[in-house]
């Protein structure tokens, strides 16, 4: 099979060729054949709406917003709408993709898809965005729909705009449609354990692979990148089984204490600070390259993508990273982390929790029966579980890391329903 050369070491790699360089090994490494090869490479659909909001002070201001659905073979697309100034094309197709290994990956019956506003949603009012919302909403009804792409939180986004979404969809309808959307507010049809479910995942999949390395919980130290709904939730979590949590971080900077932080007092004051831990006095503060490089046994990187790249990859300490964040790792990382005999447990992997309770909501929705939290929980959990031994099996197999193990899980998965279904 021909695939693209592989990318030269740099820092700044475009996020869908980042996505594809590993694709490309994994594709080789199952002979993927070239008419699937490329099929599985291209999005199925892009769409760029623009979107005239009224603003507060009376002008018109246009956002540019993205939908892209990678890939339906394994069901209607699924994936976030992330808010935030630098959301492309380029983003929005990677994080589709993505979305497209992650759900194959757990093993639910969705394709992948992604969306984005391009805007600075914390320099907007709740009427200004619940406009932008709206207007996103209208742009797109003809590409969402319960069968057909369902959208979810992401960067920038949570349950409110997810409401204004499904009431937008459902005027637009007629009637109330619930499955369009999922990460809602409880009261309209969300989940229990949607909310933590990311942060429960990332728990899970990490204290499987400390399992396999034997690194025992009550002894190990952990630090984690980001204190949104991602990294809080982990860290939370995370010392829940007896992990000391000795770095978190956020936008304000990195804080530390070798005696461990208590995460819900952290939480806490950043809930009365203005979502911010700026001036949280129990811990030092450090920088963000300097919580990267600790010396802890887990580190969670649950913040932005490309935080780990070949400049800083070779003074990671952590023996096992947990990939929280979507892309947090670049290509140019991945040989060196390998030589350094540090595992991996990959985005697509690891971050799944949130996505596999969306289909649980999707599925409650659908049935107009709702669930315990325990039952929520309790299958998120196996269904986490499994996923990690599947990909820890392949990883065996081909004799690879776990991150291209997850790709040849997905790609297998994705190419194998390419082939039941046929083509024109
Ligand atoms: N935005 C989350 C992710 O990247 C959740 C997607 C979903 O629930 O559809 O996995």
């Amino acid at each position: 099979m021909t695939v693209a050369t592989p990318l030269p070491i740099m820092e700044h790699t475009n996020p869908f060729e980042s996505m594809m360089s590993r694709f490309d090994i994994a594709a080789k490494m199952i002979g993927l054949d070239d008419d699937t090869y490329n099929m599985l490479r291209s999005p199925a659909k892009q769409v760029i709406v623009n979107l005239p909001v009224t603003m507060d002070n009376g002008s018109i201001r246009v956002f540019e917003g993205f939908r892209v659905v990678h890939n339906i073979n394994l069901g209607p697309g699924k994936g976030g709408i992330r808010y935030a100034m630098d959301v492309d094309l380029n983003e929005v197709k990677a994080l589709a993709a993505w979305m497209t290994w992650k759900t194959a990956v757990v093993n639910i019956p969705f394709g992948g898809a992604k969306g984005g506003i391009k805007c600075d949603p914390r320099s907007m009012s709740k009427g200004e965005l619940e406009r932008l919302t709206r207007a996103y909403t209208s742009a797109l009804s003809d590409v969402f729909g319960p069968e057909k792409d369902i959208p979810a939180p992401d960067m920038g986004t949570g349950q409110q705009e997810m409401a204004w979404l499904m009431d937008e969809f459902s005027k637009i309808k007629g009637y109330s449609s619930p499955a369009v959307v999922t990460g809602k507010p409880l009261v309209l049809g969300g989940s229990k354990g949607r909310v933590e479910a990311t942060g429960r995942g990332v728990m899970v999949t990490a204290r499987s692979a400390m399992n396999r390395l034997k690194i025992n919980p009550q002894t190990s130290t952990a630090a984690v990148q980001g204190f949104g709904n991602v990294g809080s939730i982990s860290a939370k979590l995370l010392a829940t089984q007896g992990i000391k949590i000795v770095a978190i971080s956020d936008v304000s900077g990195a804080y530390y204490n070798s005696s461990g932080i208590d995460v819900q007092d952290a939480m806490n004051y950043a809930e009365m600070n203005n979502r911010s831990l700026e001036g949280y006095v129990h811990a030092e503060k450090i920088s963000n390259e300097e919580l990267l490089t600790l010396d802890v046994d887990v580190l969670v990187p649950a913040a932005l993508q490309d935080q780990i790249g070949a400049h800083n990859a070779g003074r990671i300490r952590a023996k096992l990273i947990v990939e929280g964040a979507n892309g947090p790792t670049m290509a140019s990382a991945d040989d060196i982390l390998d030589e350094n005999g540090i595992m991996v447990v990959p985005d697509i992997l690891a971050n799944a929790g949130g996505v596999t309770v969306s289909y649980f909501e999707w599925v409650q929705n659908r049935l107009g029966y709702y669930w315990t939290e325990e039952r929520v929980n309790r299958r998120a959990d196996r269904t986490m579980k499994e996923a990690f031994d599947t990909v820890y099996q392949t990883a065996q197999k081909y004799q690879t890391n776990m991150r291209i193990a997850a790709y040849i899980v997905a790609i297998e998965k994705v190419a194998n329903t390419q082939k039941l279904r046929g083509g024109f």
